[in-house]
C-alpha cells in the first residue's frame, strides 16, 4: 500500500474554468497558461480539460514538445521566449510562437536558419520592469522584427504588475498605448486578474493561468467566490495516528505547540517533502472527517499534526483534505502568508496524482 496521500485533478473543473474565462473575455482568444507543469497539476493531466483553448502558454521547450506529443496541433506560446540559438531549431521544428523581449533574442532570430517564419509576441515593458522593450524603444524593435526574414506574424504583448491590486492597470495601459501607437497587429495583455476585472485590456488574446486551476489572482478566495471558478486540484490524505495528550504536553519539533488541556492530536501523512509549506503556522486550516480544524505544531518532512477537538469521531483512517473542493487552496495559502499559486506549484514529485 502506498502512503495515503493523493492529488486528484478535476478535469471537469478545468473545462468549467476555461469556459468561465471565455465568458469573461468573450471576444478574445485564450492562451491557457500551463507553465510550471500546469501550476503543479501536470501538463498531461490538465490537457484533456483545457483542450478547448485556442493556444497554450508555457516556458520550457520540453513542455512545448510534450504538448505536441499529446496531440496538440494549435498555437503554443513560449512566454519568456528562448535562451540559446539551438532553442530556435526546436521552435522551428515544433512550430512554436515565441515571445521576443530583447535585442539578444532578436539577433538570434536574425541569424537563425528556419524552415518557415516564426510567429512572435513582441514584448513591451510597460512598467513591470522585468522583460521587454520600453515604450520608447518599442517601435524600433517592431520595425526590426518586421524587417527580419525569419519572423512571421507579430503580436504585441505586455504583462501587468497590479491587475489584481489597488494600483490597477491604467498606468501600464497608457504606457502600452503610447509605445504601440500606430502599430498594427494583434494585442495580448491580460493575465487572470485582467481577464476577470479589466475588460478594457482583453483585446485579441488573454493569458489566464491561475483561474484555470480555480485559484484566486489576489490570493483571496472571497475575490473569486462569485465567478463560478472551481478548484482543479484536491490534495487528500488520511490520519495515520492519533495521540491523546494532557495539558502542558507539546507537539512536534521545537515544541511549538503546547496543549492547554487534554486533547487529541491527529497525524496526517503529508509533510513539507510533499510540498505542504513548512511555514504553516498554528491555525492553518485542514479538513478532517469533513470538519474544518487546524494545524498545531510544526510541519515536519513527512507529517502534519492537527487538533482533533472539533472532530471527536475522527480516528486512524479518517479522510483529510489539505486543500481542494472543501477547503480553498487560497485559504491555506493565506494562513501561510503566500498565494495558492505557490502551493500547487510546490506539490512534490513523490505525491501520486490522479486525474478524474
Ligand atoms: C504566468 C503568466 C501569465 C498567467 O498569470 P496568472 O496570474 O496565473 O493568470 C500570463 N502571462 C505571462 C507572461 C505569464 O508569465
Amino acid at each position: 500500500m502506498p502512503r495515503p496521500l493523493l492529488a486528484t485533478i478535476h478535469t471537469a473543473a478545468l473545462a468549467n474554468n476555461l469556459a468561465v474565462a471565455r465568458r469573461y473575455a468573450p471576444k478574445s482568444k485564450i492562451w491557457a497558461v500551463v507553465k510550471a507543469n500546469a501550476y503543479g497539476h501536470g501538463l498531461a493531466r490538465v490537457f484533456p480539460g483545457l483542450r478547448a483553448t485556442d493556444g497554450f502558454g508555457l516556458l520550457d521547450l520540453e513542455e512545448a514538445v510534450k504538448l505536441r506529443e499529446l496531440g496538440w496541433a494549435g498555437p503554443i506560446l513560449l512566454l519568456e521566449g528562448f535562451f540559446r540559438p539551438t532553442d530556435i531549431d526546436v521552435i522551428d521544428r515544433y512550430s512554436l510562437t515565441t515571445a521576443v523581449h530583447s535585442d539578444e533574442q532578436m539577433r538570434m532570430l536574425e541569424m537563425a536558419r528556419l524552415s518557415k517564419p516564426v510567429n512572435i509576441q513582441l514584448k513591451m515593458n510597460s512598467g513591470m520592469n522585468r522583460l521587454g522593450y520600453t515604450p520608447e524603444r518599442f517601435r524600433s524593435a517592431w520595425e526590426r522584427a518586421r524587417a527580419c526574414q525569419g519572423i512571421g506574424q507579430i503580436t504585441l504583448m505586455t504583462h501587468f504588475s497590479d491587475a489584481d491590486a489597488e494600483r490597477g492597470i491604467a498606468h501600464q495601459m497608457a504606457a502600452f498605448e503610447r509605445g504601440a501607437e500606430g502599430i498594427a497587429g494583434a494585442r495580448s495583455l491580460a493575465n487572470s486578474a485582467a481577464t476577470l476585472w479589466h475588460p478594457e485590456a482583453h483585446f485579441d488574446w488573454v493569458r489566464p493561468g491561475i483561474i484555470l486551476y480555480g485559484g484566486s489572482p489576489t490570493g483571496l478566495h472571497s475575490d473569486i467566490a462569485d465567478t463560478g471558478l472551481q478548484p482543479a486540484m484536491t490534495l487528500a490524505s488520511e490520519l495515520i495516528a492519533v495521540q491523546s495528550i494532557a495539558a502542558g504536553q507539546t507537539v512536534g519539533y521545537g515544541s511549538r505547540f503546547a496543549a492547554q488541556g487534554p486533547m487529541r492530536i491527529g497525524v496526517i501523512a503529508c509533510g513539507y517533502a510533499d510540498g505542504y509549506p513548512r511555514l504553516a503556522p498554528e491555525g492553518t486550516p485542514v479538513i478532517v472527517d469533513g470538519v474544518r480544524t487546524q494545524v498545531v505544531g510544526r510541519v515536519s518532512m513527512d507529517m502534519i499534526t492537527v487538533d482533533l477537538t472539533p472532530c471527536p469521531n475522527a480516528g486512524v483512517g479518517s479522510r483529510v483534505e489539505l486543500w481542494g473542493t472543501a477547503l480553498s487552496v487560497d485559504d491555506v495559502a493565506q494562513a501561510c502568508g503566500t498565494i495558492g499559486y505557490e502551493l500547487t506549484c510546490a506539490v512534490a514529485q513523490r505525491v501520486p496524482v490522479r486525474a478524474e
